[in-house]
């Protein structure tokens, strides 16, 4: 056994992947969410149901354990994080998720921590030019990031980093940008981009349409999920508390991701644009930090990544049709 870890927001996306991994490698592991994972079973030596915003719960999760992955938090994808309507929970949530690990972790005597912040960090104005976007690590201050998910996050960085100074404790802080892969998200309103363009195209019929917010110009790019388990794995393993960018450089428009998706599909479909919440006109990946520290960045391709997501989203999809034509 190589030791003892908590991985707070286990029943999540990118927690669910984190566990299987650090199962592999021969961890003993205690996962902690609000909820199990909706799509496979935790390999998890334990795994809590408890809220991380109770520091009863925090205490006990804390207990027996050597260090701690946190990635617990209120979120979701443009239509929930940018339409403002969820902004005081998502900050006093997952900030007092934050609050509460850090303080009672160290207490109960954690030494390490990693934190998933994100690239919604980055100011609103380094990323108006789609072309070139701006987002190195030492871009981030004067600080004007154009959510409150992006200034909870900051805000978390900053709590982390004075732990580190005041308490000695170690820090290991990750800015992750657009992750997809199976047993992500898919629908119910938290679903980011590529899921959300995945689904669409699995449930138009050929030669239909999909409706894409905003006129499918703006740039981002998707990590595939393996990589971004492997940057953070190598992050916690090495000697850099960060924060340092996870992500892919490969940047293409919202309707370049669409273009593949229905290529994979193997679908011809036409794409209306229609308003919706979009965030930065522009964002990619600055992978020259990950490089220089840890001498490893991200590399697989955004068409690999979907050959594989896009056929789950498309067995998630067809699986909820037959459920309500089994209920009709
Ligand atoms: P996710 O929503 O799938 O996972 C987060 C998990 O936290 C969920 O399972 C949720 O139930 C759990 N959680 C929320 N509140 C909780 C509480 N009070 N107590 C216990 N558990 C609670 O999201 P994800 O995509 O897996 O993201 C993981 C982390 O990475 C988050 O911190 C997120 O902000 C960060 N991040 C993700 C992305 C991305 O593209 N997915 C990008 C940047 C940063």
């Amino acid at each position: 056994m190589r030791g003892r870890v908590l991985v707070c927001g286990a029943g999540g996306f990118i927690g669910g992947h984190l566990v299987k991994r650090l199962c592999d490698e021969g961890y003993w592991v205690r996962g902690v969410d609000l909820k199990h994972n909706e799509f496979s079973p935790s390999p998890a030596d334990e795994f809590i149901i408890g809220d991380l915003r109770d520091p009863d719960v925090v205490r006990s999760v804390v207990e027996g354990v050597d260090e701690a992955y946190q990635l617990a938090a209120d979120m979701g994808g443009a239509g929930y994080l940018f339409t403002g309507e969820h902004d005081a929970s998502v900050m006093h949530n997952s900030a007092t998720i934050n609050l509460n690990v850090l303080e009672l972790g160290r207490e109960a005597g954690l030494a390490k921590f990693f934190y998933s912040s994100s690239a919604c960090i980055y100011p609103a104005y380094n990323q108006t030019d789609p072309d070139d976007p701006k987002c190195s690590e030492d871009s981030a201050y004067p600080a004007a990031p154009d959510s409150e998910y992006g200034w909870e996050k900051l805000f978390s960085e900053r709590l982390y980093a004075s732990y580190h100074r005041n308490y000695g404790v170690e820090i290991h802080v990750a800015r992750y940008h657009n992750i997809f892969g199976p047993e992500g998200t898919w629908s119910g309103g938290r679903e980011k981009a590529p899921a959300a363009i995945c689904r669409k195209v699995a449930e138009a019929p050929d030669g239909g349409e999909i409706e894409i917010w905003g006129d499918g110009k703006q740039t981002r790019s998707f990590l595939y999920v393996d990589e971004c388990i492997e940057g953070t794995r190598r992050l916690m393993d090495s000697d850099f508390a960060g924060p340092v960018n996870i992500g892919s450089d490969e940047m293409v428009t919202i309707d370049q991701l669409a273009g593949m998706a229905c290529d994979i599909a193997g679908k011809r479909l036409r794409i209306r644009h229609i308003d919706g919440p979009l965030g930065v006109r522009g964002r990619n990946s600055d992978n020259r930090l990950i490089r220089e520290r840890l001498d490893w960045a991200p590399s697989a391709s955004l068409r690999a990544g979907l050959e594989v997501t896009y056929p789950w989203i498309a067995e998630q999809v067809a699986a909820r049709e037959l459920v309500s034509a089994l209920h009709a």
